[in-house]
């Protein structure tokens, strides 16, 4: 699940919270996104790939989150990991791995989910 923005390195660009499937971030009023909704990350790590200042941090659990540190997260290296291995921008001649042609397939599964939520919303305010 995502789990953390590393303030200091983001530029306020919106991508994250325009490609998350799951509309799991907002934008604050600072500017800076916000984990608004983490309870519906998909762990899809389409925000990671889509940051190009390598400010977000998913981590590979999706059931549970995990107590991780801006500190610790910077210095693990795992910051831009996913975007660097999936040859996205300035990596596409050295890790062609086009794991971000599974983004389709998220964006699917967060229309389905939000269609079920809706769907229970429904049923639980005619109760
Ligand atoms: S990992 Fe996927 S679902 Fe979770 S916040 Fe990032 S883009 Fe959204
Ligand atoms: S994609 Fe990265 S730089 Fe852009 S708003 Fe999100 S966290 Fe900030």
């Amino acid at each position: 699940m995502i789990e953390l923005i590393v303030a200091e390195r983001c530029t306020d660009c919106g991508a994250c919270i325009e490609v998350c499937p799951a509309h799991v971030l907002d934008r604050g009023h600072a500017g800076l996104p916000v984990l608004a909704r983490v309870e519906d990350c998909q762990t899809c790590f389409m925000c990671e790939l889509y940051c190009r200042a390598d400010a977000i941090y998913v981590a590979p659990d999706c059931d549970r989150r995990v107590a991780v540190s801006t500190e610790d997260v910077l210095a693990s290296g795992r910051l831009g990991q996913y975007r660097k291995h999936s040859g996205w921008d300035e990596w596409a001649e050295q890790f062609p791995n086009e794991q971000w042609l599974m983004e389709t397939v998220f964006r699917r599964a967060g229309e389905a989910a939000a269609q079920l939520k809706a769907k229970q919303a429904d049923v639980t305010g005619g109760t």
